[in-house]
């Protein structure tokens, strides 16, 4: 058994910035699937918002009140404000780091225009924004790691809560498949998203939300899960994310027929409306027959206008996934793009100290934490907008790391078994490693992913959903005759079967939540309830775990401090 004062899982940007405010202060551990700098966040693209005084009106107020809109009022809206006040702070504590940002002719940070946002407001570092700014967090915390001990490639599998207060974590070392406890006084989770539920995605391999899950199984509720964000640009067939800031920096998306069609959906922001709006405009050029190709099963992203030095400076790496992907030059023809499944609005239910709510009444979970975008404490609501996640991530793993360097002295090291521990570990393993093995692994988790995508995406229906749901019970059956070859060593394959468990249990309460969910709403878009309903729905879903097996579906209200809701156009 390990024991240290705090466990933080997972290095992305909102776990690293956490344990910078801890270390040296307590014993922590990082604990992390992959190598810290291989964290989703690193892949992040177009930029992170600010509203710094270098653009010409912008306020906080302004992109708070962006934020509310663009959430669909679904968001919280104290978690907001805290979250776009601190965002200047943010920005300029990062470049003080070292994080090297664009800049503009004067030498400023320049900032681009992004989606749903009034002002340009997404401080960038060319396409490579997320790798710019998880690289420099991981030297901070190198630099400060007094008693930091990270464990790279160790997975964790459960969560131990008892009698409402979390004592630590079970994690297996994938190289050696051994498997242990730490123990702790307190755990944080930064383990991000779930969007490799479904099959066109532009999330890493390893988002399959695995610490929700942790959460879930450990007594916790979820939130709005049914929340699941479509970005209009992934690259044809593959789902690789194309950028906004492609469009943020002028790009247009045509139809098969060389029309401009956002002029229809979002007639005075075009192709800069929020993603949930233009995912929908092109998925409905693409269903009424005008999509582009010989299927007509895509639309168009064309930057050529943008000239050639724009496009090599400011969108290298999008240049290079097209070129690589697809083998079209941007230069010279416009890029195959299909919506893709991007980025999870539901997650752990926390308050603004980012502490794990136990109910939809405002309980806690004693010593157990979760920030950026594994939480939902909610800052995007029904839809996030593009360069807000970044934002979170830092701002909320920042507060985390300062709440756990508050609090994490008086918490009880309270007791663990850790022989009981690793039974029940052993237990979910032997499930696994020791069935019937009749069942193909890759197969279950393709027939997952495309029911999600096919049933339950861009648009959704009764039917449909009823569908997906119907699939996933069958598949969740099914696993429990899954076949996995190979021992307890280095065993990818049943770190696989692990994460496929996973993604079987939270697909079924994204389904659920938006079968329940009687309305339209940020990314939740029903053919049979077009309509967003605040009479009746502006309230969080809440799901719970039933021990006797099943779930159950609450409720909790929308904070609302200032903005009252109102029609969204754009
Ligand atoms: C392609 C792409 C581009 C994006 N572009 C932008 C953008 O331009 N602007 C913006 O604001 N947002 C963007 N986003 C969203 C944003 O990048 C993420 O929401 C954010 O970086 C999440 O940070 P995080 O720290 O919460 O999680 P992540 O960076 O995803 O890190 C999760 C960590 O948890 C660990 N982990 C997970 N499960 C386990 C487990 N079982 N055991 C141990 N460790 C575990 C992983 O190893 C990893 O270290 C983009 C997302 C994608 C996919």
């Amino acid at each position: 058994m390990f024991s240290h004062d705090i466990i933080i899982v997972g290095s992305g940007l909102a776990g690293l910035r956490a344990a910078m405010e801890v270390a040296g202060h307590y014993d922590v551990a990082v604990l992390t699937k992959v190598y810290p700098s291989r964290s989703h966040s690193g892949a992040a693209q177009g930029g992170v918002a600010a509203a710094l005084s270098n653009v010409d009106g912008d306020t906080p107020e302004a992109h708070i009140y962006d934020t509310v809109k663009g959430a669909d009022y679904l968001g919280d809206q104290d978690a907001i404000e805290i979250m776009c006040n601190d965002a200047p702070r943010t920005i300029i504590e990062m470049e003080h780091f070292g994080c090297a940002f664009s800049r503009t002719q004067e030498n400023r940070i320049a900032q681009r225009a992004f989606g749903g946002h009034s002002f340009q407001r997404a401080c960038f570092s060319a396409d490579r924004t997320g790798h710019a700014l998880l690289h420099t967090l991981f030297e901070q915390t190198m630099k400060r790691s007094g008693k930091l001990q990270i464990y790279s490639e160790w997975y964790v599998t459960r969560l131990i809560v008892r009698d409402g207060v979390c004592r630590g974590v079970v994690a297996m070392d994938i190289k050696t498949g051994r498997t242990e406890v730490f123990h702790g006084r307190a755990v944080l989770f930064g383990t991000g998203g779930y969007g490799r539920a479904y099959q066109i995605t532009s999330n890493a391999y390893a988002n399959t939300g695995d610490g929700i899950t942790a959460a879930y199984r450990a007594g916790l509720p979820l939130m709005d899960m049914e929340f699941v964000q479509f970005h209009p640009t992934g690259l044809y067939q593959h789902g690789i994310l194309l950028s906004e800031a492609a469009r943020g920096e002028g790009g247009y998306l045509l139809n098969g027929n060389n029309e401009r069609f956002m002029g229809k959906y979002a007639p005075t922001k075009m192709e800069l409306g929020p993603r949930d709006i233009v995912s929908r405009s092109a998925q409905t050029e693409i269903n009424e027959g005008r999509g582009a190709g010989p299927k007509k099963d895509y639309v168009l992203l064309d930057l050529r206008h943008l000239g050639r030095d724009k496009i090599l400076e400011r969108l290298p790496q999008i240049y290079h996934l097209a070129k690589d992907f697809l083998g079209v030059d941007a230069l010279d023809e416009p890029v195959p793009i299909t919506p893709t499944a991007h980025y999870s609005m539901g997650g752990i239910p926390t308050d603004n100290d980012c502490q794990a709510l136990a109910d939809e009444k405002g309980g806690k979970v004693t010593g157990f934490f979760a920030a950026g975008e594994c939480a939902c404490v909610s800052v995007h609501g029904a839809n996030r907008l593009g360069t807000n996640s970044l934002l979170e991530a830092m701002v909320f793993g920042r507060r985390a790391g300062k709440k756990l360097a508050e609090v994490t002295s008086s918490l009880p090291l309270s007791p663990v078994s850790e022989k009981e521990e690793l039974a029940a570990a052993r237990r979910e393993v032997d499930l696994i490693l020791h069935n019937k093995a009749t069942e193909d692994l890759a197969t279950i988790r393709n027939e997952l992913r495309e029911a999600m995508t096919n049933k339950v995406g861009v648009y959704r229906n009764a039917g449909d959903m009823e569908a997906a749901h119907e699939k996933i019970k069958e598949l969740q059956d099914r696993f429990t005759r899954v076949k996995v070859t190979g021992g307890a060593k280095f065993n990818t394959n049943l770190v696989e079967a692990l994460e496929l468990s996973h993604t079987l249990e939270y697909s079924e309460l994204i389904v659920a939540g938006a079968q329940a969910r009687q309305e339209s709403r940020g990314a939740h878009a029903r053919d049979d309830f077009p309509k967003r309903d605040d009479q009746n729905w502006m309230k969080h879903t809440m799901a719970f775990r039933r021990p006797e097996g099943g779930f159950e579906l609450r409720y909790k209200p929308v904070r609302v401090t200032r903005f009252q809701p109102e029609e969204r156009k754009y």
